[in-house]
Protein backbone atom coordinates (compact mmCIF):
# COMPACT_ATOMS: atom_id res chain seq x y z
CA UNK A 1 0.00 0.00 0.00
CA UNK A 2 1.47 3.22 -0.83
CA UNK A 3 1.44 5.38 2.42
CA UNK A 4 1.88 9.30 2.73
CA UNK A 5 2.93 10.17 6.35
CA UNK A 6 2.92 14.07 7.25
CA UNK A 7 5.59 14.89 9.80
CA UNK A 8 9.60 13.71 10.32
CA UNK A 9 9.61 13.54 14.20
CA UNK A 10 9.99 10.69 16.14
CA UNK A 11 6.44 10.02 15.70
CA UNK A 12 6.24 9.98 12.02
CA UNK A 13 10.06 8.07 11.50
CA UNK A 14 8.80 5.65 13.83
CA UNK A 15 5.79 4.32 12.10
CA UNK A 16 7.39 5.13 8.87
CA UNK A 17 9.92 2.61 9.74
CA UNK A 18 7.10 -0.05 11.09
CA UNK A 19 4.87 0.76 8.12
CA UNK A 20 8.25 0.00 5.40
CA UNK A 21 8.81 -3.07 7.83
CA UNK A 22 5.41 -4.82 6.95
CA UNK A 23 6.45 -4.28 3.50
CA UNK A 24 4.36 -0.62 2.57
CA UNK A 25 5.20 2.10 0.64
CA UNK A 26 5.96 4.89 2.43
CA UNK A 27 6.98 8.42 1.97
CA UNK A 28 7.51 10.76 4.57
CA UNK A 29 6.46 15.01 4.33
CA UNK A 30 8.94 17.19 6.82
CA UNK A 31 8.69 20.61 6.47
CA UNK A 32 12.25 21.45 8.19
CA UNK A 33 15.40 20.98 6.27
CA UNK A 34 16.84 18.46 9.03
CA UNK A 35 14.89 15.21 10.32
CA UNK A 36 13.68 14.89 13.87
CA UNK A 37 11.22 18.11 15.00
CA UNK A 38 11.46 18.55 18.62
CA UNK A 39 14.35 16.06 19.28
CA UNK A 40 16.16 17.32 16.42
CA UNK A 41 19.71 17.86 16.57
CA UNK A 42 22.11 21.35 16.59
CA UNK A 43 25.60 23.15 16.09
CA UNK A 44 27.00 24.01 18.85
CA UNK A 45 30.01 24.91 17.13
CA UNK A 46 32.50 22.25 19.19
CA UNK A 47 29.76 19.34 18.49
CA UNK A 48 26.24 18.15 17.78
CA UNK A 49 24.13 17.53 20.52
CA UNK A 50 20.08 17.17 20.43
CA UNK A 51 18.47 21.05 20.39
CA UNK A 52 16.65 20.64 23.43
CA UNK A 53 17.46 18.51 26.17
CA UNK A 54 16.62 14.82 26.17
CA UNK A 55 17.14 11.84 28.87
CA UNK A 56 15.98 8.10 28.26
CA UNK A 57 14.09 6.55 31.84
CA UNK A 58 15.23 3.18 32.61
CA UNK A 59 10.97 2.33 32.76
CA UNK A 60 10.67 4.40 29.27
CA UNK A 61 10.17 -0.13 28.16
CA UNK A 62 8.57 0.97 24.50
CA UNK A 63 10.98 3.33 23.77
CA UNK A 64 14.25 1.06 25.06
CA UNK A 65 12.74 -1.85 22.46
CA UNK A 66 12.46 0.25 20.22
CA UNK A 67 15.75 1.20 20.12
CA UNK A 68 17.03 -2.23 20.58
CA UNK A 69 14.55 -3.00 17.07
CA UNK A 70 16.91 -0.60 15.01
CA UNK A 71 19.87 -1.88 16.56
CA UNK A 72 20.86 0.62 18.40
CA UNK A 73 21.09 -1.16 22.28
CA UNK A 74 24.79 -1.12 22.07
CA UNK A 75 24.77 2.53 22.19
CA UNK A 76 22.53 3.10 24.78
CA UNK A 77 24.56 4.40 27.89
CA UNK A 78 23.26 4.90 31.30
CA UNK A 79 24.74 6.92 34.65
CA UNK A 80 23.69 7.64 38.29
CA UNK A 81 22.09 11.64 38.34
CA UNK A 82 21.42 14.33 40.95
CA UNK A 83 18.65 16.47 41.27
CA UNK A 84 18.52 20.32 42.33
CA UNK A 85 16.12 22.70 43.28
CA UNK A 86 16.42 26.45 43.17
CA UNK A 87 14.44 28.55 45.66
CA UNK A 88 15.02 31.62 47.91
CA UNK A 89 18.04 32.02 45.88
CA UNK A 90 19.86 28.95 47.13
CA UNK A 91 20.70 25.57 45.26
CA UNK A 92 19.36 22.84 47.30
CA UNK A 93 20.58 19.00 46.72
CA UNK A 94 17.33 16.79 46.56
CA UNK A 95 18.38 13.65 45.16
CA UNK A 96 17.70 11.39 47.77
CA UNK A 97 15.49 10.73 50.81
CA UNK A 98 17.75 12.16 53.21
CA UNK A 99 18.05 15.40 51.52
CA UNK A 100 14.38 15.48 50.88
CA UNK A 101 13.71 15.69 54.42
CA UNK A 102 16.40 18.43 55.27
CA UNK A 103 15.08 20.49 52.73
CA UNK A 104 14.55 23.53 54.60
CA UNK A 105 12.00 25.52 52.77
CA UNK A 106 9.39 23.10 53.58
CA UNK A 107 7.82 22.46 57.46
CA UNK A 108 8.01 18.89 58.78
CA UNK A 109 4.20 19.00 58.23
CA UNK A 110 4.97 20.49 54.27
CA UNK A 111 7.40 17.83 53.65
CA UNK A 112 4.99 15.07 55.19
CA UNK A 113 2.19 16.25 52.70
CA UNK A 114 3.93 16.46 49.97
CA UNK A 115 5.15 13.02 50.36
CA UNK A 116 1.79 11.42 50.52
CA UNK A 117 1.12 13.68 47.13
CA UNK A 118 3.55 11.81 45.49
CA UNK A 119 2.33 8.34 47.10
CA UNK A 120 -1.21 8.97 46.85
CA UNK A 121 -0.63 10.15 43.10
CA UNK A 122 1.24 7.44 41.82
CA UNK A 123 -1.81 5.11 43.06
CA UNK A 124 -4.38 7.30 41.21
CA UNK A 125 -5.58 5.46 38.05
CA UNK A 126 -8.76 7.13 37.17
CA UNK A 127 -7.56 10.43 35.32
CA UNK A 128 -10.87 11.26 33.76
CA UNK A 129 -11.78 12.12 37.26
CA UNK A 130 -8.96 14.50 37.84
CA UNK A 131 -9.64 16.61 34.18
CA UNK A 132 -12.53 18.36 35.80
CA UNK A 133 -10.57 19.46 38.68
CA UNK A 134 -8.45 23.10 38.68
CA UNK A 135 -4.55 21.29 38.90
CA UNK A 136 -4.73 24.24 42.39
CA UNK A 137 -7.30 23.26 43.93
CA UNK A 138 -6.22 19.33 43.81
CA UNK A 139 -2.77 20.23 44.88
CA UNK A 140 -3.82 23.16 47.97
CA UNK A 141 -6.04 19.99 48.95
CA UNK A 142 -4.32 17.20 49.07
CA UNK A 143 -0.60 18.79 49.66
CA UNK A 144 -1.91 21.72 51.40
CA UNK A 145 -1.18 25.44 51.94
CA UNK A 146 3.16 25.31 52.88
CA UNK A 147 4.08 22.87 50.28
CA UNK A 148 2.07 24.32 47.69
CA UNK A 149 2.65 27.95 48.37
CA UNK A 150 6.41 27.02 48.45
CA UNK A 151 7.04 24.50 45.85
CA UNK A 152 4.16 23.29 43.68
CA UNK A 153 2.94 26.83 42.61
CA UNK A 154 6.71 28.17 41.75
CA UNK A 155 6.89 25.29 39.76
CA UNK A 156 3.36 25.75 38.16
CA UNK A 157 4.71 29.34 37.44
CA UNK A 158 7.88 27.74 35.87
CA UNK A 159 6.25 24.79 34.09
CA UNK A 160 3.20 26.47 32.56
CA UNK A 161 3.45 30.61 33.59
CA UNK A 162 -0.29 32.14 33.87
CA UNK A 163 -1.71 29.02 32.22
CA UNK A 164 -1.75 26.56 35.56
CA UNK A 165 -4.81 28.94 36.13
CA UNK A 166 -6.55 26.81 33.15
CA UNK A 167 -5.39 23.34 33.56
CA UNK A 168 -6.78 20.09 35.47
CA UNK A 169 -4.75 18.29 37.67
CA UNK A 170 -3.96 15.46 35.21
CA UNK A 171 -1.11 17.68 34.30
CA UNK A 172 0.73 17.20 37.56
CA UNK A 173 -0.83 14.03 38.09
CA UNK A 174 1.10 12.37 34.75
CA UNK A 175 4.21 14.46 36.08
CA UNK A 176 4.06 12.46 39.12
CA UNK A 177 3.23 8.97 37.89
CA UNK A 178 6.08 9.29 35.20
CA UNK A 179 8.55 10.14 38.51
CA UNK A 180 7.72 7.63 40.15
CA UNK A 181 8.06 4.49 36.97
CA UNK A 182 10.63 5.90 36.66
CA UNK A 183 12.07 5.32 40.69
CA UNK A 184 10.12 1.82 40.59
CA UNK A 185 12.32 0.13 37.39
CA UNK A 186 14.60 -2.58 39.25
CA UNK A 187 16.93 -1.95 35.67
CA UNK A 188 19.49 0.69 36.01
CA UNK A 189 17.44 1.92 39.25
CA UNK A 190 18.35 6.07 39.98
CA UNK A 191 20.28 6.30 36.63
CA UNK A 192 19.28 8.01 33.76
CA UNK A 193 20.02 7.01 29.70
CA UNK A 194 20.96 9.23 26.31
CA UNK A 195 21.60 7.17 23.19
CA UNK A 196 25.60 7.80 21.90
CA UNK A 197 25.50 10.56 19.42
CA UNK A 198 22.08 11.70 20.77
CA UNK A 199 18.85 11.86 18.94
CA UNK A 200 20.62 12.21 15.69
CA UNK A 201 21.91 8.53 15.64
CA UNK A 202 18.27 7.49 16.09
CA UNK A 203 17.35 9.71 12.84
CA UNK A 204 20.03 8.53 11.04
CA UNK A 205 19.53 4.94 11.39
CA UNK A 206 15.40 5.79 10.68
CA UNK A 207 16.18 7.23 7.75
CA UNK A 208 18.25 4.12 6.58
CA UNK A 209 16.37 1.54 7.52
CA UNK A 210 13.53 3.46 6.37
CA UNK A 211 15.26 4.04 2.90
CA UNK A 212 16.15 0.63 2.56
CA UNK A 213 12.90 -0.53 2.80
CA UNK A 214 11.94 1.15 -0.44
CA UNK A 215 10.80 4.46 1.56
CA UNK A 216 11.13 7.96 0.72
CA UNK A 217 11.87 10.69 3.13
CA UNK A 218 11.37 14.46 1.34
CA UNK A 219 12.70 17.32 3.91
CA UNK A 220 12.27 21.12 3.27
CA UNK A 221 8.69 19.89 1.90
CA UNK A 222 5.74 21.92 3.58
CA UNK A 223 2.31 19.66 3.01
CA UNK A 224 0.19 22.56 1.72
CA UNK A 225 -3.21 20.59 1.39
CA UNK A 226 -4.96 17.33 2.62
CA UNK A 227 -8.56 16.01 0.70
CA UNK A 228 -10.14 13.05 0.26
CA UNK A 229 -10.29 11.86 -4.03
CA UNK A 230 -13.57 11.67 -5.56
CA UNK A 231 -12.90 7.49 -5.32
CA UNK A 232 -10.83 6.34 -2.83
CA UNK A 233 -7.64 7.26 -1.05
CA UNK A 234 -6.36 10.77 -0.41
CA UNK A 235 -4.49 13.69 -2.57
CA UNK A 236 -1.17 15.27 -0.54
CA UNK A 237 -0.34 18.99 -2.07
CA UNK A 238 3.01 20.11 -1.84
CA UNK A 239 5.06 22.33 -3.68
CA UNK A 240 1.82 23.22 -5.34
CA UNK A 241 2.19 19.10 -6.76
CA UNK A 242 -1.11 16.91 -5.78
CA UNK A 243 0.23 13.34 -5.51
CA UNK A 244 -1.97 9.87 -4.40
CA UNK A 245 -1.71 7.95 -1.50
CA UNK A 246 -3.83 4.84 -0.22
CA UNK A 247 -3.54 6.15 3.17
CA UNK A 248 -2.27 9.33 4.97
CA UNK A 249 -1.54 9.43 8.48
CA UNK A 250 -0.95 13.13 9.96
CA UNK A 251 1.89 13.69 12.74
CA UNK A 252 2.48 17.65 13.20
CA UNK A 253 0.63 19.70 15.72
CA UNK A 254 -3.13 20.15 15.32
CA UNK A 255 -2.83 24.20 14.61
CA UNK A 256 -1.25 22.50 11.76
CA UNK A 257 -3.77 20.16 11.06
CA UNK A 258 -6.42 22.54 10.96
CA UNK A 259 -4.61 24.80 8.42
CA UNK A 260 -3.94 22.10 5.59
CA UNK A 261 -6.73 19.56 6.03
CA UNK A 262 -10.25 19.19 4.05
CA UNK A 263 -12.76 20.44 6.04
CA UNK A 264 -14.52 17.25 5.30
CA UNK A 265 -11.50 15.27 6.23
CA UNK A 266 -11.67 15.71 9.67
CA UNK A 267 -13.57 17.80 12.85
CA UNK A 268 -11.86 19.20 15.30
CA UNK A 269 -13.40 20.15 18.49
CA UNK A 270 -16.43 22.11 18.83
CA UNK A 271 -17.71 25.57 19.66
CA UNK A 272 -14.48 27.25 18.34
CA UNK A 273 -12.50 25.75 21.41
CA UNK A 274 -9.16 24.27 20.07
CA UNK A 275 -5.86 22.34 21.45
CA UNK A 276 -3.33 25.38 22.51
CA UNK A 277 -0.01 24.41 22.75
CA UNK A 278 2.91 25.76 24.95
CA UNK A 279 5.98 26.66 23.43
CA UNK A 280 9.72 26.73 24.34
CA UNK A 281 12.59 29.06 24.67
CA UNK A 282 15.66 27.45 25.07
CA UNK A 283 19.64 28.50 25.74
CA UNK A 284 22.09 26.00 25.68
CA UNK A 285 25.24 27.79 26.93
CA UNK A 286 29.10 26.23 26.00
CA UNK A 287 31.46 26.34 29.11
CA UNK A 288 35.09 25.10 30.32
CA UNK A 289 33.43 24.39 33.68
CA UNK A 290 30.85 22.59 34.79
CA UNK A 291 28.11 25.21 36.18
CA UNK A 292 26.03 22.69 38.58
CA UNK A 293 26.46 18.92 39.65
CA UNK A 294 22.89 18.23 38.72
CA UNK A 295 21.68 16.99 35.79
CA UNK A 296 18.18 18.74 36.65
CA UNK A 297 17.69 21.64 38.69
CA UNK A 298 14.41 23.06 38.72
CA UNK A 299 13.95 26.91 39.24
CA UNK A 300 11.64 28.29 41.68
CA UNK A 301 12.10 32.00 41.77
CA UNK A 302 9.99 34.52 39.48
CA UNK A 303 12.85 36.73 39.09
CA UNK A 304 15.09 33.93 37.07
CA UNK A 305 13.86 34.05 33.56
CA UNK A 306 14.32 30.17 32.82
CA UNK A 307 12.66 27.61 34.35
CA UNK A 308 15.12 25.09 35.02
CA UNK A 309 18.83 24.10 34.86
CA UNK A 310 20.00 21.34 32.76
CA UNK A 311 23.71 20.02 33.01
CA UNK A 312 23.70 17.43 30.25
CA UNK A 313 27.02 17.03 30.65
CA UNK A 314 26.42 15.30 34.30
CA UNK A 315 24.47 12.85 31.94
CA UNK A 316 26.54 12.63 28.66
CA UNK A 317 30.68 11.81 28.53
CA UNK A 318 32.47 14.90 28.00
CA UNK A 319 33.87 12.84 24.56
CA UNK A 320 30.17 13.92 23.32
CA UNK A 321 30.69 17.11 24.23
CA UNK A 322 34.23 17.78 22.77
CA UNK A 323 35.13 18.15 26.65
CA UNK A 324 33.59 21.12 26.72
CA UNK A 325 30.51 21.47 29.58
CA UNK A 326 26.26 21.80 28.03
CA UNK A 327 24.03 23.36 30.18
CA UNK A 328 20.17 24.07 28.86
CA UNK A 329 18.36 26.52 29.92
CA UNK A 330 14.63 26.39 29.28
CA UNK A 331 11.73 28.86 29.81
CA UNK A 332 7.88 27.12 28.91
CA UNK A 333 5.30 30.04 27.61
CA UNK A 334 1.93 29.97 25.86
CA UNK A 335 2.70 29.82 22.21
CA UNK A 336 1.09 33.36 21.80
CA UNK A 337 3.63 34.23 24.11
CA UNK A 338 5.33 37.62 22.44
CA UNK A 339 8.46 36.44 24.19
CA UNK A 340 8.47 33.68 21.72
CA UNK A 341 9.16 36.22 18.82
CA UNK A 342 11.86 38.24 20.52
CA UNK A 343 15.39 38.46 18.72
CA UNK A 344 17.94 36.04 19.74
CA UNK A 345 19.92 38.60 21.28
CA UNK A 346 17.09 39.64 23.09
CA UNK A 347 16.21 36.71 24.44
CA UNK A 348 20.34 36.04 25.01
CA UNK A 349 20.36 38.91 26.95
CA UNK A 350 17.85 38.16 29.10
CA UNK A 351 18.70 34.81 30.12
CA UNK A 352 22.40 36.11 31.07
CA UNK A 353 20.56 38.71 33.37
CA UNK A 354 19.28 35.46 34.75
CA UNK A 355 22.49 33.52 34.88
CA UNK A 356 24.12 36.09 36.42
CA UNK A 357 21.85 36.25 39.56
CA UNK A 358 22.15 32.52 39.98
CA UNK A 359 25.82 32.38 38.97
CA UNK A 360 27.56 35.71 40.13
CA UNK A 361 30.79 33.85 40.30
CA UNK A 362 30.13 32.44 36.37
CA UNK A 363 33.37 34.39 34.79
CA UNK A 364 32.88 35.37 30.92
CA UNK A 365 36.21 33.22 29.99
CA UNK A 366 34.59 30.02 31.38
CA UNK A 367 31.66 30.96 28.22
CA UNK A 368 32.59 29.82 25.26
CA UNK A 369 29.00 30.30 23.46
CA UNK A 370 25.28 30.47 24.16
CA UNK A 371 23.20 29.18 21.47
CA UNK A 372 19.20 30.49 21.60
CA UNK A 373 16.17 27.86 20.09
CA UNK A 374 12.85 27.65 20.26
CA UNK A 375 9.92 25.36 19.43
CA UNK A 376 6.44 27.51 18.59
CA UNK A 377 3.91 24.68 19.64
CA UNK A 378 5.91 22.50 21.79
CA UNK A 379 3.53 20.74 24.32
CA UNK A 380 -0.62 20.98 24.27
CA UNK A 381 -1.91 22.56 27.68
CA UNK A 382 -4.05 20.15 28.99
CA UNK A 383 -7.02 22.71 30.14
CA UNK A 384 -9.86 21.28 32.09
CA UNK A 385 -11.69 18.74 30.15
CA UNK A 386 -8.95 18.47 27.52
CA UNK A 387 -9.75 15.00 26.06
CA UNK A 388 -12.98 16.40 24.29
CA UNK A 389 -10.98 19.06 22.17
CA UNK A 390 -8.62 16.25 20.84
CA UNK A 391 -8.71 15.28 17.41
CA UNK A 392 -9.51 11.59 17.11
CA UNK A 393 -7.08 9.00 14.93
CA UNK A 394 -10.19 7.80 13.27
CA UNK A 395 -11.18 10.61 10.97
CA UNK A 396 -14.41 11.26 8.88
CA UNK A 397 -12.94 9.71 5.88
CA UNK A 398 -11.58 5.55 6.47
CA UNK A 399 -8.05 6.73 4.73
CA UNK A 400 -6.76 9.27 6.64
CA UNK A 401 -6.04 8.76 10.26
CA UNK A 402 -4.07 11.40 12.65
CA UNK A 403 -1.92 10.62 15.52
CA UNK A 404 -0.15 13.06 17.51
CA UNK A 405 1.01 13.88 20.55
CA UNK A 406 -2.11 15.73 21.71
CA UNK A 407 -3.54 12.31 21.79
CA UNK A 408 -1.80 11.78 25.23
CA UNK A 409 -4.55 12.44 27.54
CA UNK A 410 -3.44 10.83 30.62
CA UNK A 411 0.69 11.08 29.63
CA UNK A 412 3.37 13.90 29.91
CA UNK A 413 5.18 14.23 26.64
CA UNK A 414 7.90 11.77 25.66
CA UNK A 415 9.18 9.82 23.18
CA UNK A 416 8.13 6.65 25.05
CA UNK A 417 4.50 7.65 24.82
CA UNK A 418 5.34 8.58 21.69
CA UNK A 419 6.86 4.95 20.71
CA UNK A 420 4.11 2.89 22.34
CA UNK A 421 1.05 5.34 20.78
CA UNK A 422 2.72 4.27 16.89
CA UNK A 423 2.84 0.72 18.31
CA UNK A 424 -0.51 0.37 19.46
CA UNK A 425 -1.86 2.02 15.85
CA UNK A 426 0.58 -0.48 14.00
CA UNK A 427 -1.32 -3.45 16.08
CA UNK A 428 -4.90 -1.87 15.69
CA UNK A 429 -5.07 -0.87 11.83
CA UNK A 430 -3.83 -3.35 9.31
CA UNK A 431 -3.75 -2.22 6.28
C1 LIG B 1 12.60 21.20 25.71
C2 LIG B 1 12.14 19.78 25.45
C3 LIG B 1 12.60 18.75 26.27
C4 LIG B 1 12.17 17.44 26.07
N1 LIG B 1 12.69 16.46 26.86
C5 LIG B 1 12.33 15.18 26.64
C6 LIG B 1 12.92 14.11 27.39
O1 LIG B 1 13.78 14.33 28.23
N2 LIG B 1 12.50 12.84 27.13
C7 LIG B 1 11.55 12.56 26.18
O2 LIG B 1 11.24 11.38 25.98
N3 LIG B 1 10.99 13.54 25.45
C8 LIG B 1 11.34 14.83 25.66
N4 LIG B 1 10.78 15.84 24.90
C9 LIG B 1 9.65 15.51 24.04
C10 LIG B 1 10.03 14.99 22.67
O3 LIG B 1 10.88 15.88 22.03
C11 LIG B 1 8.71 14.80 21.90
O4 LIG B 1 7.98 13.75 22.52
C12 LIG B 1 8.88 14.40 20.44
O5 LIG B 1 9.89 15.12 19.82
C13 LIG B 1 7.55 14.58 19.71
O6 LIG B 1 7.72 14.11 18.39
P1 LIG B 1 6.58 14.21 17.29
O7 LIG B 1 7.08 13.57 16.07
O8 LIG B 1 5.30 13.74 17.87
O9 LIG B 1 6.35 15.78 17.06
P2 LIG B 1 7.33 16.84 16.39
O10 LIG B 1 8.71 16.59 16.82
O11 LIG B 1 6.72 18.17 16.65
O12 LIG B 1 7.23 16.49 14.83
C14 LIG B 1 6.28 17.04 13.97
C15 LIG B 1 6.98 17.32 12.67
O13 LIG B 1 6.04 17.78 11.70
C16 LIG B 1 6.68 18.72 10.88
N5 LIG B 1 5.67 19.53 10.17
C17 LIG B 1 4.90 20.53 10.67
N6 LIG B 1 4.11 21.03 9.68
C18 LIG B 1 4.37 20.31 8.57
C19 LIG B 1 3.86 20.36 7.23
N7 LIG B 1 2.91 21.23 6.85
N8 LIG B 1 4.36 19.49 6.32
C20 LIG B 1 5.33 18.58 6.68
N9 LIG B 1 5.84 18.51 7.93
C21 LIG B 1 5.36 19.36 8.86
C22 LIG B 1 7.52 19.53 11.87
O14 LIG B 1 8.55 20.24 11.23
C23 LIG B 1 8.02 18.42 12.80
O15 LIG B 1 9.28 17.93 12.38
C24 LIG B 1 11.23 17.15 25.05
C25 LIG B 1 10.79 18.17 24.21
C26 LIG B 1 11.25 19.48 24.37
C27 LIG B 1 10.80 20.55 23.43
Amino acid sequence: MKIGIIGGGIMGLSLAYRLSQKGHKVTVFESSQQLGGLATYHDFGAFVWDRFYHVILPSDKYLIQFIKDIGLADQLRWRATLTGCYINKKLYSISNTLEFFLFPPLTFIGKLRLAFTLLYGSRINNWQRLEKIPVEDWLLRISGKNAYEKLWKPLLLAKLGENYKRVSAVFIWSYIKRLFSARDSSLHKEQLGYIAGGYKTVFDRLANLIHAASGEIRTGVAVEYIAPHSEKGIWVESNSKKEHFDKVIFTAPVNVLQQVAAKDLVQIAGDGATVEYLGVICMGLITRKALVPYYIVNVADQQIPFTGVLGMSNLVSRQETAGLHLTYFPKYVHSDDPLLKKSDEELRNLFFQGLRLMFPDLQVENIVSAHINRAMKMQPLQVLNYSQLVPKVLTEHEDFYVLNTSQFLNDTLNNNTVVHHVDEFVSQFHF
